[in-house]
């Protein structure tokens, strides 16, 4: 695929769009206008007198994918009302970005037409504005290629622990499946601005999740089903922990050990290699 100039090189993994779980709905509501593809709106700005233009079938299930994934993370009680945005890398075609959950709207009443395109210079089509986080959304994207989801909570335990500027020490083993020996709370800065986004991906350097300070947390993934899960892992995290500092402080394991635990979930959930 070419890129335009300019653009972060970006590798071959697949788009979140191919792994969706069963439980995802992928049908578009009825009834509802198409809204056009082309051209481009300008920065974070909606362009609501585009030309009508049917977005593709591999767009229309990525946008299905997204709302579920929102729907999911509320259900599962690491998010609250329409706080939090979920976002997917889109790929291929004459579009090269991701697709995100519009500012404002709650999620049982956002539907396939109102997730939001996005380009990774930060430009919007569509009729609805894109979530007031889409520049970190886009930023991860244009540094991390192997990200192809990205889930924002304010779930209760990690927030917490972020309102005291706490990261996530190797407390337990399961901190690796971070991707390091511990899950860092990034400085706090303004939701929405570029300087938020500048400290999240510090925070997220080498990890797959990170928390933010008097705010929340982000988990990224392979898959909207892959960030969703780490988000929840990430919650049950925090609050475990939480709920051993009401007790005592908690050693932690020492980087020796946690390297293993890496090499571990490195390698974690392969098939087995059959035999004869
Ligand atoms: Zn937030």
């Amino acid at each position: 695929m070419s890129l335009p100039p300019g653009r972060p090189k970006e590798g071959g993994v697949p788009s979140g769009g191919t792994a969706r779980s069963a439980r995802e709905p992928i049908s578009p509501p009825p009834g509802r206008p198409k809204e056009g593809s082309l051209p481009l709106g300008g920065t974070a700005r909606s362009a609501k007198d585009a030309p009508m233009c049917t977005p593709s079938e591999h767009e229309q299930t990525l946008r299905g994918a997204v709302i579920a994934t929102a729907l999911a993370m509320n259900a599962r009680g690491i998010n609250r009302g329409k706080s939090g945005n979920v976002s997917a890398r889109l790929r291929g075609g004459d579009f090269d970005g991701f697709v995100v959950t519009p500012t404002g709207l709650a999620y049982d009443e956002t539907r396939a037409e109102d997730i939001v395109p996005m380009t990774l210079d930060g430009e919007s089509r569509g009729s609805r504005l894109p979530s007031s986080e889409w520049r970190f959304h886009r930023d991860i994207y244009r540094a991390r290629p192997e990200v192809s989801a990205v889930v924002h909570t304010h779930a209760p335990f990690a927030t917490t622990l972020a309102c005291l500027h706490r990261g996530i020490p190797a407390f337990h083993y399961m901190v690796a499946v971070a991707g390091g020996r511990d899950i860092r709370c990034a400085p706090y800065a303004t939701f929405g601005t570029q300087e938020l986004s500048d400290r999240v991906l510090v925070a997220l350097d080498g990890r797959k999740a990170c928390l933010l300070a008097h705010h929340g947390m982000i988990a990224v993934g392979t898959s909207l089903p892959d960030a969703l899960a780490l988000a929840v892992e990430v919650e049950t995290l925090a609050e475990v922990y939480w709920r051993a500092l009401q007790i005592g402080q908690p050693e932690v394991l020492a980087d020796a050990e946690m390297d293993v635990m890496l090499e571990k979930f490195r390698t974690y959930g392969q098939p087995r290699r059959t035999k004869d």
